[in-house]
């Protein structure tokens, strides 16, 4: 991904630093800056940070690891100041897989909180623990700051009674902030896929982003209210994501509903491979079709011209090339194939146009202006 850094890979997946993590350990200085805090106070402060992303970081791979027991890989994970988010090449389509890859990361903060808690229960003596349990219950009910208990009773602000209370409360903290259901947020994602086992995923996805983008409006009004930017940030992130994820689904099942044949032209130009650049040139001015089809002189397909080949073709002034110069590969799909792999092909593999065949024979071409035609078609019979 642009603009990070990659860390390093375990269990086969890179894990990346957004540029903006850097804004943490300037943030970090800078508490310690405000607070007069000495150098191994902030190096305690800095090792707080680095252990807060570890916990995320986890989170993230719980969701990594329990997607790829279902077959789905993670490109990458990146860890932004904002929090983690693993890439998985695709949410698991089955509502019950997706309420477990979902599920598996609060469960890691989960696991981390009770695991810190029996430690700290362990190294700790007792007025220590005491103090330990005390500490943990400001942070959970925001109690007294703990700053201050400190300096009273005259242990330093930094070392391991400081901050274990705080890193098993933000632990807490994680399990139920993720557990909020603003869809695309884990809880969220739990609560698509409960509502997809009844009413079926894309009704479900529609709702859960509905519910998902009232919850973000929230976080930003309540965010910028309270001056909490980080709230306000992810809250604008799950607006815009949720409407993404949902427009993504519904698009997904509209085309799993139809096939290349409800959408091919029959009627279309036939262009020979020993023609002269000057013809598809003209045809580009004047008609409405952007690619072509190129054939040989025994009239096999041989390949496809298209809007950007004819244009390079433009720039040199070289109407008096021969097409097979500027030609390309031609990609073929048959009738029966389903409308979302044609959108693959001209969408992802950056194809203009594509043949049509029904058994050995050409019976039509779908091309990019067709596709957005017949999507707005779509969309305008919709609403
Ligand atoms: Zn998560």
């Amino acid at each position: 991904m642009r603009g990070s850094l990659k860390l390093f890979t375990w269990f086969g997946i890179p894990v990346h630093l957004h540029w903006t993590f850097g804004l943490i350990f300037l943030y970090a200085l800078w508490i310690g800056h405000d607070n007069n805090l000495d150098a191994i106070s902030t190096i305690w402060l800095m090792g707080f940070f680095i252990a807060l992303f570890g916990c995320v970081l986890l989170h993230e791979y719980g969701h990594s690891l329990t997607a790829r027991r279902y077959g789905v890989e993670t490109k990458d994970i990146i860890l932004t100041p904002i929090g983690g988010i693993a890439r998985l090449e695709r949410m698991p389509e089955k509502p019950m897989q997706e309420f477990l890859v979902a599920i598996a990361g609060p469960m890691v903060n989960v696991v981390i909180a009770a695991l810190l808690f029996g430690i700290s229960m362990l190294i700790f003596d007792n007025e220590r623990w005491e103090l330990f349990k005390y500490f943990l219950k400001n942070q959970l009910f925001l109690g007294d700051d703990n700053g201050d208990v400190m300096e009273e009773s005259g242990i330093a602000m930094s070392g391991i009674l400081f901050y274990m209370p705080v890193l098993v409360a933000t632990n807490i903290g994680l399990v139920v902030f993720n557990l909020i259901p603003a869809f695309p947020m884990d809880g969220g994602r739990i609560f698509r896929s409960l509502l997809a086992m009844r009413i079926g995923r894309v009704r479900a996805t529609r709702m859960a982003a509905i519910v998902g983008q009232v919850i973000a409006v929230g976080f930003i009004l309540f965010g910028l209210w309270q001056g909490a930017f980080t709230l306000a940030l992810i809250g604008f992130f799950v607006f815009t994501t949720a409407r993404t994820e949902n427009t993504m689904v519904q698009l997904d099942d509209m085309l799993r509903r139809y096939k290349a044949s409800d959408l091919m032209r029959r009627n279309f130009t036939r262009l020979s491979d020993n023609d002269w650049m000057k013809t598809p040139m003209e045809l580009l001015q004047h008609g409405l079709e952007r690619s072509f089809l190129i054939f040989d002189m025994s009239d096999r397909l041989v390949g496809a011209l298209e809007e950007e080949d004819i244009v390079a073709a433009m720039k040199k002034n070289d109407s008096s090339a021969e097409i097979a110069k500027y030609m390309r590969k031609v990609e073929l799909v048959h009738t029966g194939q389903s409308l979302q792999y044609v959108y693959y092909l001209l969408t992802q593999q950056g194809h203009s146009i594509i043949g049509v065949v029904e058994g050995s024979d050409l019976v039509g071409v779908i091309d990019d202006t067709g596709l957005q035609h017949f999507m707005r078609l779509q969309a305008a019979a919709k609403v």
